[in-house]
């Protein structure tokens, strides 16, 4: 006998342990969720096995007609799922069954919150798989041998659902693997038949594999003489030959025409590829034929996976050939922007060996690329005309993602930045759900920019003194806050032939806005005022460039801007934050005429007090763009220093 043979009890993986503990206590609500997961496995392994068998066709064997069979047993208070797909080797089986593989599983389990509530809804992001079988059975065991493997090498798992579980080898005559469930006193509904069939027939109808149930026992054919020949009868049962019948309309769902497929088969078909429990918020389902032959269903989820700014996230299409599964997450088919987006694409001009590195090179699958991106934007474009609070709720989950689009898609920035949503002065609120179109609509007469201004949240950007000639003038600018955002600027360039333009940057131009009078008036301040600024000029030396007068504040005393050319000094923030060398920002200092304070400062006949306002003037400018300052405590000292001055 060989060591393989022993019994041997083996611990899950902390993590599994976890994940399992939370499955069975947060899905209560959502069981029957288990037979969608075993039958997607079992389906998953007899993809598998064609997929390999088309490179080695003795896998098949005589065992050629794929399934997965369903079981149930009454009076035992057992559901057995099984295929005669892949199959598992006894290290497979430790592997698969006791540990989770997924990256990032740490980190999901850190974000749960205890609150069960909430947890089931991340685990519902996070897939749920295999682990269900316990919320509804205290007791798993699942037999199985590899489509490699000898008789003599197959496998017994079982678990108690807690902290461990039994393996052994046995004789296995099948390939494949069953899966059987001891269910729990109260969950004995599903060793029902009538109840496991409608369940399959919701979960399971769109799955190319059949899924096949014991046929209902017919009555005895010659039921009118049953008193007579009862003994016969019960004989004639005996002999009945088992026949199963599928439950499943076995057809993949997306090789069906799209008037033939009900909101709910999608949704269903939608949970099944993405392991999702909510329903996604809208899809496209197109087949292409021409000079490229395909079929393709995507999905946009209604929440964004945990593991979004991950890295190494899986993401990607289920690819598929002539309807022969070949990979799970072929990412070649969309772009890292679109990286939430779920479904499945059906080639019929691949050929059925494609590999990643192929994908990679292949010329068909650019193309196909590009059809898909634009799918994808399309159905977010057409969402967002039909449903606004819908697609509100998306922006709210993918928006972040989406923003990334205009640098990695160059040639659809302009269908991008449609999608985009921002919050602005004019929604007067922190809810990001104005869009460019909107802004344009809105612009006065002679506006010719989009003004924006960047910081690090809304009150700050929104209580900018750089904003005050905007409100004056009832120009609106839009209130940018997300780290991403002053990059995806730098980006956009313009939008419907319009620049965009930061508000802190280089000399105010209001364009047309600015009546000739006005202008003048200007110039003839600044003549007036250059005296003064020359001496604030000296008092700050080379912590700023230049100083001059502003015509963008009407309540604050000065403002801090930078050449047009320079970086924004939200993003300076960012870059230093992240721990990056940045070179120095040259600031140009304003102040505004208007103000008492800059006048005090012109008729401030004592040399200190006027370098201690002018300073304090400066560092308030700085105070109010969101920076920090170099020496705080000489701040609170120059100001307390005037404070009493004022005071005695
Ligand atoms: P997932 O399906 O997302 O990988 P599961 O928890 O559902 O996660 O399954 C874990 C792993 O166990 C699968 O990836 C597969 O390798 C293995 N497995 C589960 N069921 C079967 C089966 N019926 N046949 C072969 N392998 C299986
Ligand atoms: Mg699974």
């Amino acid at each position: 006998m060989s060591v393989d043979a022993q019994k041997e009890t083996l611990g899950f993986q902390s993590e599994a342990k976890q994940l399992l503990q939370l499955m069975i206590h947060s899905l209560y609500s959502n069981k029957e969720i288990f037979l969608r997961e075993l039958v997607s496995n079992a389906s998953d392994a007899i993809d598998k096995l064609r997929f390999e068998s088309l490179s080695d066709a003795d896998l098949l064997g005589g065992d050629v007609n794929l399934g997965v069979r369903v079981d149930l047993d009454e009076d035992a208070g057992t559901i057995t799922i099984s295929d005669n797909g892949i199959g598992m080797t006894r290290d497979e089986a430790i592997a698969n069954l006791g540990t989770i593989a997924k990256s990032g599983t740490a980190q999901f389990l850190d974000a749960l919150t205890g609150d069960q509530q909430k947890d089931a809804q991340l685990i519902g992001q996070f897939g749920v798989g295999f682990y269900s079988s316990f919320i509804v059975a205290d007791k798993v065991v699942v037999e199985t041998r590899s489509a490699r493997s000898a008789e003599s090498e197959g496998v017994r798992w079982i678990s108690i659902g807690e902290a461990d579980f039994e393996i052994e080898t046995i004789e296995r005559a099948a390939r494949g693997t069953s899966v059987t469930l001891y269910l729990k006193a109260d969950e004995k509904d599903f060793a029902d038949s009538w109840r496991v069939k409608s369940v399959i027939k919701k979960y399971a109808d769109h799955i190319s594999v059949p899924v096949e149930m014991l046929k209902e026992e017919m009555p005895v054919a010659d039921a009118g003489e049953e008193g007579e020949e009862g003994e016969e009868g019960e004989e004639k049962e005996v002999e009945v030959q088992v026949e199963y019948e599928a439950v499943n309309s076995a057809q993949a769902l997306w090789t069906r025409s799209r008037s033939e497929i009900s909101d709910e088969e999608y949704q269903e078909f939608y949970k099944y590829v993405s392991h999702d429990f909510q329903d996604a918020l809208t899809w496209s389902h197109n087949k292409v034929e021409g000079k490229l032959d395909y079929t393709s269903l995507i999905y946009v989820p209604s929440k964004a996976p945990f593991d979004m700014w991950q890295r190494e996230a899986p993401r990607g299409l289920k690819l598929y050939v002539q309807r022969v599964f070949i990979m799970d997450e072929a990412e070649q088919f969309l772009p890292l922007y679109l990286r939430f987006i779920k479904g499945v694409v059906d080639s019929n001009d691949l050929s059925l060996n494609v590999s990643r590195e192929i994908l990679q090179k292949d010329p068909a699958i650019d193309s196909m690329r590009t059809a898909l991106t634009k799918r994808a934007l399309d159905s977010l474009e057409k969402l967002a005309k039909k449903d606004a609070a819908t697609y509100q709720s998306f922006w709210e989950e993918f928006g972040q993602v989406l923003k990334e689009g205009p640098a990695e898609d160059f040639a659809n920035k302009e269908k991008i930045s449609k999608l985009l949503r921002f919050t602005s002065t004019t929604s007067d609120s922190e809810v990001q759900n104005q869009s460019l179109t909107d802004y344009i609509s809105r612009m006065k007469e002679g506006q010719d920019k989009i003004y924006f201004v960047a910081a690090e949240n809304y009150h700050t950007a929104k209580n900018s003194p750089h904003l005050e000639v905007f409100r004056k003038k009832d120009i609106e600018v839009l209130v940018l806050t997300d780290r991403i955002d002053e990059w995806l600027m730098n980006q956009l360039v313009e939008f419907d032939g319009k620049q965009f333009q930061d508000v802190t940057k280089g000399s105010l131009d209001l364009g047309d806005l600015d009546d000739e009078e006005a202008k003048e008036e200007q110039e003839k301040v600044e003549k007036e005022f250059k005296s003064l600024l020359d001496k604030i000029k000296e008092v700050l030396e080379d912590r700023v460039e230049e100083v001059r007068i502003t015509h963008r504040l009407t309540d604050s005393p000065a403002c801090l801007v930078v050449n047009d050319d320079e970086m924004g000094m939200q993003m300076r923030r960012i870059l230093e934050s992240a721990g990056q060398e940045v070179p120095e920002t040259k600031r140009i200092f304003e102040i505004n005429p208007e103000h008492p304070l800059v006048n005090k400062l012109n008729d401030e006949q004592d040399m200190d007090r006027f370098k201690d306002l002018s300073l304090v003037i400066f560092e308030q400018a700085m105070l109010a763009e969101g920076s920090s300052l170099d020496e705080p405590a000489s701040y609170v000292q120059r100001l307390n220093k005037l404070l009493l001055e004022l005071s005695a």
